[in-house]
């Protein structure tokens, strides 16, 4: 018996107890007290305490959002929000200007497109969209055709960040709706939308609000004439004023997720909206410190070369041997990374999400598996990115 267990191999070694930790940018790591808020019986669907909380919920992502017009709520994921925001907004043969800095806004012209929509694209490349562009292409739409410029604030595949206000001065007098996908944004990085003149904007529940797929949003102002493209079911009109819960989700409410986002946005509401943003800000700030650092005489860098045209709830990069590295995080760590989308050499990319629930210990440990599994592995990279990461953290966090 002690012979033969002396035989069989040792196995390999996994670190891997305790919770799984998911650094993708959507869905993004829930809150216990988000999900334990779920557990529960549904309540009357007609009336009572769920009206209550759906108003109130209503009422506190639109202060969370900066916006003094309407929401409308939509069981659904961002997709959803992409249809049912061109739905509302256009008619056939109108034409939609889409700046594209990456997969997601490349995405969301093709759905519009198939809508019936006309569809240009501004190729912005690995950049914001650059705003005297965005006025240039306007001041030739001398006929008004342009009926909105839908936006990504991030674009969650490249990273790239949108500056949102810059680009509202650049649409200046042109009628053009200016509608911003703030997905993989929206409580991470701030969003003025009364201020920042934005007409509609997006959102879904998974990413930077922390709680389960399965709900997603558009608010936009009073006063925007609907397209004929609406359809009773993705009307904004009906579900933004209603009477019972069902009649804001045009049907049965999302119930249990109604209770999560409660509790979701009790905890930023604790935090306050700005001590989130500097959370995110921080973090984000780590990652890219520890990224500097490998990328020292290695091909590792991140794909947005200018900190002010970067996300700050996911950093998209560029790093040879990603995929093993992936696996190898993945399977001895626990720790899942997120995938390259549309990269030319998949393999060789991927994105470490900082959205949402994430604390400093949570991405320190992220960089530093990181980092243990690139030694592991033979994957060549700088030395001293923990380190650098643990020093923008302590600088941040302060004595
Ligand atoms: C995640 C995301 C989407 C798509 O959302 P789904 O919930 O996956 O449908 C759209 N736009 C942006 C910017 C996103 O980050």
């Amino acid at each position: 018996m002690l012979q033969n267990r002396a035989l069989t191999p040792a196995p390999t070694p996994i670190h891997a107890p305790g919770r799984a930790f998911l650094a993708i940018p959507g869905p993004s790591p829930v809150p216990d007290s988000v999900l334990r808020a779920m557990h529960r019986p549904a309540p009357d669907i007609y009336g009572g305490e769920l009206l209550e909380r759906t108003a109130d919920v209503f009422a506190r992502l639109k202060a969370l959002a900066g916006c003094s017009g309407n929401l409308a709520g939509y069981i659904g994921n961002g997709h959803a929000v992409w249809e049912a925001s061109t739905s509302n907004i256009f008619s056939p043969g109108d034409l939609a200007l889409v700046p594209v800095s990456g997969h997601f806004g490349r995405s969301w012209a093709g759905i519009v497109r198939a809508m019936g929509v006309e569809v240009e694209e501004m190729q912005c490349g690995l950049a914001p969209c650059d705003p005297q562009a965005l006025a240039d292409r306007l001041a030739r739409d001398t006929e008004g055709r342009i009926k909105a410029v839908l936006v990504t604030q991030i674009d969650t595949q490249s990273s790239v960040r949108n500056d949102i206000a810059a680009l509202r001065g650049a649409i200046g007098n042109h009628p053009a709706l200016l509608v911003v996908d703030a997905i993989a944004s929206f409580g991470c990085e701030p969003m003025q939308m009364d201020d920042w003149g934005v007409d509609v904007m997006l959102a879904a529940s998974q990413k930077g609000l922390m709680t389960p797929p399965g709900m997603a949003f558009l608010w936009f102002r009073d006063g925007i004439e609907q397209g004929s493209l609406v359809t009773p079911y993705w009307n904004w009109d009906s579900r933004s004023v209603a009477a019972e819960p069902w009649q804001y989700w045009g049907g049965t409410p999302p119930v249990q997720l109604v209770f999560a986002l409660d509790e979701a946005l009790r905890l930023i509401e604790e935090e306050t909206p700005a001590g989130v943003y500097a959370r995110h800000e921080a973090l984000a700030r780590a990652v890219w410190a520890a990224f500097d650092a490998w990328g020292q005489g290695t091909g590792i860098h991140m794909l947005i070369a200018d900190p002010a045209a970067r996300a700050r709830s996911v950093t998209a990069a560029h790093l040879p041997g990603a995929a093993r590295l992936r696996d190898w995080t993945r399977d001895r760590a626990n720790l899942t990374l997120g995938v390259a989308l549309a990269a030319e050499r998949p393999e060789d990319g991927l994105r470490v999400a900082h959205m949402g629930h994430v604390s400093a210990h949570a991405m320190l440990g992220t960089l530093a598996v990181m980092e243990a599994g690139m030694r592991a592995l033979d994957i060549p990279h700088g030395s001293g990115g923990t380190e650098a990461a643990i020093a923008e953290i302590a600088r941040s966090l302060g004595a």
